[in-house]
């Protein structure tokens, strides 16, 4: 299968890993749209969040769980936003589920 997230949660593109453990890894975004930006995905190939299913319940738990705790990790002082782009009208343009973490200090603010 020709996926780019596949191939970093499989360590067979050497992207530098935030975290990782047996079900996810997490990743900076190559596109930050933020002064932190960072991309938590689980291993398994899964297309989206309209394609999980309720096996996959503990894995989205976790991950969610993780992102304060990342978020702290990379220093997002201030608080931080959450997105989970779904499908063409959701704006995904990766099709394997990933959850985008934006944070630092807001230039406009
Ligand atoms: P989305 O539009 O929600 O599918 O977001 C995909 C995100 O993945 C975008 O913010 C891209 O900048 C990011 N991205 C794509 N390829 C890579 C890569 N090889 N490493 C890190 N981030 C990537
Ligand atoms: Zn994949």
């Amino acid at each position: 299968m020709d996926c780019i997230f596949c191939k970093i949660a499989h360590r067979e593109i050497a992207t530098p890993l935030i975290y990782e453990d047996d079900d996810v890894v997490a990743f900076n975004d190559i596109n930050p749209k933020a002064p932190i930006h960072f991309l938590i995905i689980p291993k398994k190939h899964i297309v989206s969040l309209a394609e999980a299913g309720t096996e996959d319940a503990a894995l989205l738990g976790k991950m969610i769980n993780l992102v304060p705790v990342l978020a702290k990790k990379m220093g997002c002082e201030g608080g931080f936003r959450t997105v989970i782009n779904t499908g063409r009208d959701g704006g995904q343009e990766v099709p394997h589920l990933h959850i985008h973490v934006l944070g630092g200090p807001q230039p406009w603010k």
